[in-house]
């Protein structure tokens, strides 16, 4: 196949008989935030390439290896959104929203690109949804925003998934720990990874993350964070935990979760499926107490999560969670000869004018393929017009499903098709026959 015919390798079209999932789960999730107070916020899909290298923070793996950055026509070096917290703290930032009354409570939908190797659950354009919660220090904020994550998985059937929390400390309290992590890591540094030697001087928290066997065998012994937390941090986490159980959520303390990103503190926490594979993290998120002055902002606490649209719908599919059936016409309306199509275009304007699903033929088809069609669109109910039906003004409504068929006089048409519509048994349909 030529390239003209072919998508961009790691990027996935959503076709038409599953927008409705998207939309169903979409919408879930801006709902779900409104519960909160969160409103949402849309920013451009692409951005100076220095938001991202001044937030996401240039020893990540997003930086160093993921973005999609070129210099446009006005030599301006542009990247498209690995993720969408840096733009959306950047127009906080820009429009005053930071200025204004605290907290402030944004939440997005939006496709994100990274030049990852595509695998199951790894795009290279992928949607997450996510949300900000700017300007809240207190610890209950951090349970809130979890809370919310939780809320809009189950608000989607999802239950079976687990949280697992972490705190990684302050830039304050780090210091120790990194030390600590670069006198264990160095003590190892003919085993690692050419990537984690790198990382050994500039992010030694980064080593943590590695995927490699070999690396991710040596963290799991390496120092970990918690016991090197100052007191102030300790205490957040605690009460962190404490405001967690009072909302009856559950979680696990993970003390090697440190997020891909480099701009969080204290805080972090994920929710992981065990059923889509290598890729298990669903939604991530954290605290990130200092990105917006690093951003040229007020010091402003703030927290958030991004959740990947994407691997929840493969938690959906593989948990066999099924979403609601995507809508069908109610009416198809089959039209032969000039008088009916014309006919057929009239009741279609006011029948849709009502609210009603509506179809009928605009490839000037015959009538078999007309029903052919009717069929196959799943359409409730039928009706044939023709030269008689337009004589007399009525025609035979039929019910697809069971094949029974009323008389409707076609001036009434709307009013009986929304009783055939909502009788659930064909005895109301009988009833409608009778006041006809
Ligand atoms: P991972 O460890 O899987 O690489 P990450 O730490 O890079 O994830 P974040 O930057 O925190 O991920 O993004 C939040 C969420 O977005 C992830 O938990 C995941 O659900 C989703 N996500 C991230 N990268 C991809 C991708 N390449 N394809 C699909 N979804 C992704
Ligand atoms: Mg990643």
């Amino acid at each position: 196949m030529s390239e003209i015919n072919r998508a961009v390798k790691g990027t996935n079209d959503v076709l038409p008989e599953n927008s409705h999932n998207w939309q169903f789960v979409e919408g879930k999730m801006l709902e779900t935030a409104g519960l909160y107070g969160f409103s949402e916020i849309r920013v451009p899909v692409f951005e100076h390439t220095e938001v991202f290298l001044r937030s996401v923070g240039d020893t990540t793996d997003v930086v160093q290896k993921e973005m999609y950055t070129f210099d446009d026509k006005g030599g301006r070096s542009i990247t498209l959104r690995p993720e969408l917290t840096a733009g959306v703290i950047r127009s906080a930032i820009e429009n005053g929203l930071v200025n204004g009354a605290l907290p402030v409570k944004v939440c997005y939908i939006g496709g994100c690109y990274r030049y990852e190797k595509p695998q199951a659950g790894r795009l290279r354009e992928f949607h997450q949804f996510g949300v900000e919660c700017i300007g809240a220090a207190a610890p209950n904020a951090d349970a809130e925003v979890i809370a919310l994550a939780r809320q809009v998985l189950s608000s989607i059937g999802i239950e079976k998934i687990s949280l697992e929390i972490n705190s990684i400390g302050c830039p304050e309290c780090r210091k120790a720990y990194h030390a600590a992590l670069k006198e264990y890591f160095s003590s190892k540094s003919d085993e690692l990874c050419a990537t984690c030697l790198d990382r050994l001087d500039r992010n030694p928290m980064r080593i943590l993350d590695c995927k490699s066997p070999v690396c991710s065998e040596i963290a799991a012994s390496a120092p970990v964070v918690l016991d090197y937390l100052c007191d102030d941090c300790r205490e957040h986490f605690e009460a962190v935990k404490s405001h967690l159980t009072a909302a009856g959520i559950e979680y696990t303390v993970n003390p090697h979760i440190v997020r891909g990103l480099d701009y969080y503190t204290r805080t972090v926490f994920e929710f992981v499926s065990g059923d889509i594979g290598a890729q298990a993290t669903v939604c991530g998120g954290g605290r990130y107490d200092g990105l917006i002055s690093q951003m040229g902002g007020p010091a402003v606490p703030s927290l958030g999560f991004a959740m990947g649209i994407e691997r929840l719908m493969l938690v959906l599919k593989n948990q066999g969670i099924a979403l609601p059936e995507a809508p069908v016409p109610d009416l198809y309306i089959a039209a032969l000869g000039e008088k009916a199509q014309l006919k057929a275009t009239a009741l279609c304007a006011s029948l849709r004018e009502d609210g009603f699903r509506v179809l009928t033929d605009i490839c000037g088809r015959g009538l078999k393929p007309q029903m052919k069609y009717a069929g196959k669109s799943g359409a409730k109910f039928s009706l044939v017009l023709g030269d008689a039906e337009i004589e007399t003004g009525k025609a035979r409504l039929k019910n697809m499903q069971s094949g029974e068929e009323i008389s409707v006089s076609l001036n009434t048409l709307s009013d009986r098709l929304l009783e055939c519509v909502n009788a659930q048994a064909l005895e109301s349909l009988e009833e409608a026959v009778l006041k006809d």
